[in-house]
């Protein structure tokens, strides 16, 4: 029976970590802010942006919170992004997506300054990972390699398959197992023979959008499995891409859903925007 890479516990240790380098730099009188910015009352988004909130609370970051109205335009949008860009007490901007239809997502992004794109979605941010430059990762996929990591999964040499290649999770996955010197495979709805390479994987990492897709038949004996997926099943359960209760037993080590994945972005967040306040504390002793 596969042990469980528990994100909850993993989550929490990151969390405490930073509380106390967070306690540290305030020592030395700096204050890290985050500020997050939401268009709209998604109800999803508002749970989001109020669990962020409460994150920042725990380990001592400021948080910002800017709640615009649904209609608020994209030029708008941008001014109010221009502004916290120049605000240099503000380490991090996060906007919550998705954003109403009349505004354009990518013009958004790319917005942002990249000194403080703490969930590393700027073209530039995307492309010092792809060179091997230093940036801000993508949270969901930087968290499933501190998952890795602190569960003493070695990556290097290791045949990882990722299926999915969306911009927040499969590509930058991709790319950050690749840095860590596994052997990546990327897989799409258009690879032939799906279940043939995952069953090659060494390290399986589920991202696809489908619940309870990936059973036994994908996973080879004492693989590592990773489940992205977040789903709400029709007894308002969660369930992710992986049948968990199949795979269990034939994997080394696993992600539940809930408290595997899902914990580990916003940790993810606040590990990034201490990252930032402290590049700008050392650009300005220099
Ligand atoms: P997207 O819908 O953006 O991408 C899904 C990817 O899966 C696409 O690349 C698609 O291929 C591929 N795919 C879809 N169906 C199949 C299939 N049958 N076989 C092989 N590949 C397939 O999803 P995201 O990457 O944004 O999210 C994936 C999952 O992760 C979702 O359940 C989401 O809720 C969850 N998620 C969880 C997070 C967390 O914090 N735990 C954070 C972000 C996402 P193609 O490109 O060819 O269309």
């Amino acid at each position: 029976m596969a042990q469980l890479i528990d994100g909850k516990a993993i989550s929490a240790r990151i969390k405490d970590e930073l509380k106390e380098e967070v306690a540290q730099l305030k020592a030395q009188g700096i204050t890290v802010t985050l500020a997050v910015i939401l268009v709209g009352q998604d109800p999803a988004s508002c749970v989001y942006v109020r669990n962020k909130a409460r994150a920042c609370e725990y380990i001592g970051i400021r948080s910002i919170s800017c709640e615009l109205p649904e209609q608020t335009t994209q030029e708008e949008l941008l001014k109010k992004i221009e502004e916290l860009n120049a605000d240099k007490d503000v380490d991090g901007i996060l906007v919550q997506l998705p954003l109403p239809d009349h505004i354009n997502e990518d013009a958004v992004i790319a917005a942002i300054s990249p000194d403080k794109d703490v969930d590393g979605f700027h073209p530039q941010s995307v492309g010092a990972l792809c060179i091997g430059k230093p940036g801000f990762v993508s949270c969901t996929p930087a968290g499933i390699i501190q998952l890795l990591k602190r569960s003493d999964v070695t990556i290097e040499g290791k045949e990882c398959v990722v299926v999915g290649r969306s911009n927040i999770v499969g590509k930058p996955m991709s790319l950050l197992l690749l840095r860590e010197n596994g052997t990546v495979t990327i897989c799409h709805s258009r690879t032939k023979n799906l279940k043939e390479v995952c069953r090659r994987a060494d390290i399986l990492v589920c991202a696809i959008g489908k619940p309870k897709f990936f059973t036994r038949d994908y996973v080879k004996d004492g693989a590592v499995v990773i489940d992205v997926g977040i789903h709400r099943n029709a007894d308002n359960k969660l369930c992710g891409d992986v049948d968990f209760d199949d795979v269990a037993p034939v994997a080394s080590k696993i992600t539940p859903v809930p408290g595997g994945v899902g914990p580990m972005t916003i940790a993810m967040l606040m590990k990034n925007c201490v990252e930032s306040a402290r590049r700008k504390a050392s650009a300005v002793l220099r």
